[in-house]
């Protein structure tokens, strides 16, 4: 029997540290951060991560502002994906230090570290335009979504 490379991507420590890492960037921001992990995207990348973005319902949020981590593993790939409300007010390269920080550990086979910094980094790169409200309610689930 052949392991799911989903299933082994993250140990369960490395899956928590994600997930720690999604609620404390969410702290500093209204922005919501999901990520999502397959094989394969079966489609182009591109197209993809808009399909996932939308099966995941992400753009149900009051200010259009979330965004999706994807990765594919067997394709060796990832890509980062924000709703409207963000596009609106960003430039072009706003995900590029998000893009490098987890292309940087991905290259050495750091996963973890990827995500979790990756995450961090958007949740930093968010609070310049959607900063955390007292008000603030978590609309997307703090989870790890697995294709
Ligand atoms: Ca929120
Ligand atoms: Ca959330």
């Amino acid at each position: 029997m052949t392991q799911n490379p989903v299933e082994t991507f993250l140990t369960p420590t490395e899956e928590q540290a994600v997930l720690t890492a999604i609620r404390k960037a969410e702290s500093h921001t209204s922005g919501e951060i999901r990520v999502h992990i397959e094989n394969t995207s079966n489609t182009p990348i591109d197209t993809r991560v808009l399909d996932v973005f939308s099966i995941l319902k992400m753009h149900n949020t009051e200010l259009h502002n979330a965004v999706l981590i994807y990765v594919a593993i067997q394709d060796k790939t990832f890509a980062i994906y924000g709703d409207k409300g963000i596009n609106a007010v960003v430039s072009d390269t706003f995900w590029d230090e998000t893009k490098n920080t987890i292309q940087a550990h991905f290259k050495q086979g750091h996963f973890k570290q990827g995500l979790v910094d990756g995450i961090l980094s958007a949740g930093q790169q968010l609070k310049t335009y959607f900063p955390y409200k007292a008000t603030d309610t978590d609309e997307l689930p703090n989870t790890i979504s697995k294709g």
